[in-house]
């Protein structure tokens, strides 16, 4: 940003920082707003406990659960996506209790520190952040679990840190192949609205999710999506819970109120996000994510940059993780200076390299609200900014980008 750090953020400069156009917010994460739900929360907060709430309620509350492929109750609190992942297990579990989790990524590792936060003895089976759930891991560890010590598996989908996605279903196989009844918990907070999720079909006991990611919604809003499972684990479990226990909202959310006062206006723009996608129709939604994706891979791979996931099948159709080239005395050209540049030269925002990949990766963020021209702008920009920050690299990743979106 151009202003002094202890001015107050003005609108009109967030919309205009250098010269004319629009911000491209190509971070992996909040994602760009639509028009339609910027518009949509625009509107006078009503009464929650009056007539009209109700029926945006009931209207919201049905239409989120093909989105998560349920037809249970889907819970949707005021928070960011760290109070879901609390909300999930402070439901369901207990002191104490072990919980299986693996190292894909910075987000798995927050998810893994919050479980001890909440005194919880996760196990964490390590990884090198650059590939997903192995679930021969998650099938050797449960067989090796006589006394259903095991109480939750806990994996993220899309790990947004990383670029990479875990394939939930076969951690879902594995489990039943162990015949352990450990509940499955899902992180798909950066996934929910891009990736196709079946939390039924895969058997998953919650799902936690985020407004600010696929759901082209700003921050402020968490998800649980939870099975019969999950619902009867809440009736045994011991961790302290209040504010997230879901026993009181499904209650409410019957007549389409809440317990306490929600995030009306985050709702209206919910109800217009939701109106968007079913549109769209989920299954383009989707297709629209992974071509974009597999243009930007293109682009990388053409400019002979290295892409940070190493298994093709879990590449994630929400953002490509980008290692820097390394100079000739071995350290790499630096990520964030390169960032610095292209927020400076051409208003854009990618996505830092997060915890130890600070420095040496960036990430490119094409989720959500976003087409084939916001892709090619976002490339051009990116291919811009290499060239002028003297980052080797070829020419034609936009072109080979291009190529691609024209023949698909
Ligand atoms: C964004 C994100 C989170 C954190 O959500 P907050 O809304 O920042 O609390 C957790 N997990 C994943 C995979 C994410 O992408």
């Amino acid at each position: 940003m151009t202003k002094s750090d202890n001015s107050p953020i003005h609108a009109s400069t967030l919309l205009n920082r250098t010269g004319q156009g629009r911000h491209f917010l190509q971070i992996p994460g909040p994602s760009n707003t639509p028009d339609r739900v910027l518009r949509a929360i625009d509107f006078p907060t009503i009464d929650h406990r009056g007539p009209e709430f109700a029926n945006l309620g009931l209207r919201i509350l049905q239409a989120i659960k093909p989105v998560f492929g349920t037809t249970n109750p889907v819970i949707i609190y005021p928070g960011s996506g760290t109070g879901a992942w609390e909300a999930a297990m402070v439901n369901t579990l207990s002191p104490g209790d072990r919980v299986l989790m693996v190292e894909t990524g910075q987000f798995a590792t927050q998810w893994k520190n919050l479980a001890q936060k909440l005194q919880l003895q996760p196990e964490f089976i390590s990884g090198d952040w650059r590939t997903g759930v192995n679930p021969a891991d998650i099938h050797a560890r449960l067989a090796a679990d006589p006394e259903r010590e095991i109480k939750a598996v806990c994996v993220v989908h899309n790990e947004t840190s990383t670029g990479v996605t875990s394939d939930i279903a076969s951690v879902r196989a594995a489990m039943d192949a162990a015949k352990h009844p450990a509940l499955l918990m899902v992180d798909t907070i950066s996934g929910i609205g891009s990736i196709a999720y079946a939390h039924d079909q895969w058997g998953v006991d919650v799902t936690i999710a985020g407004s600010q990611k696929g759901l082209m919604l700003p921050p402020g809003l968490g998800f649980n999506a939870i099975s019969d499972k999950a619902i009867e684990a809440s009736k045994h479990a011991k961790l302290p819970n209040a504010y997230w226990r879901w026993d009181e909202i499904i209650a409410a959310n019957r007549n389409g109120y809440w317990p306490t006062t929600p995030a009306t206006n985050l709702l209206y723009g919910l109800a217009e996000a939701l109106d968007m996608l079913h549109e769209e129709g989920l299954h383009n939604v989707f297709e629209r994510h992974q071509r974009h994706a597999q243009a930007t891979r293109l682009a990388v791979q053409a400019w002979g940059l290295e892409i940070l996931c190493t298994n093709p099948d879990q590449y994630s159709p929400v953002l490509t993780a980008v290692v820097m080239p390394k100079r000739a005395d071995g350290t790499y050209y630096d990520a964030d200076a390169f960032r610095k540049l292209v927020l400076g030269r051409y208003n854009m925002s990618l996505g830092t390299g997060l915890n130890k990949l600070q420095g040496w990766v960036f990430r490119i963020g094409h989720l959500g609200h976003f087409n084939d021209l916001m892709l090619i702008g976002t490339l051009g920009g990116v291919e811009m900014g290499l060239a002028a920050a003297g980052v080797p690299h070829q020419r034609g990743g936009v072109q080979a980008a291009i190529d691609y979106l024209a023949k698909s």
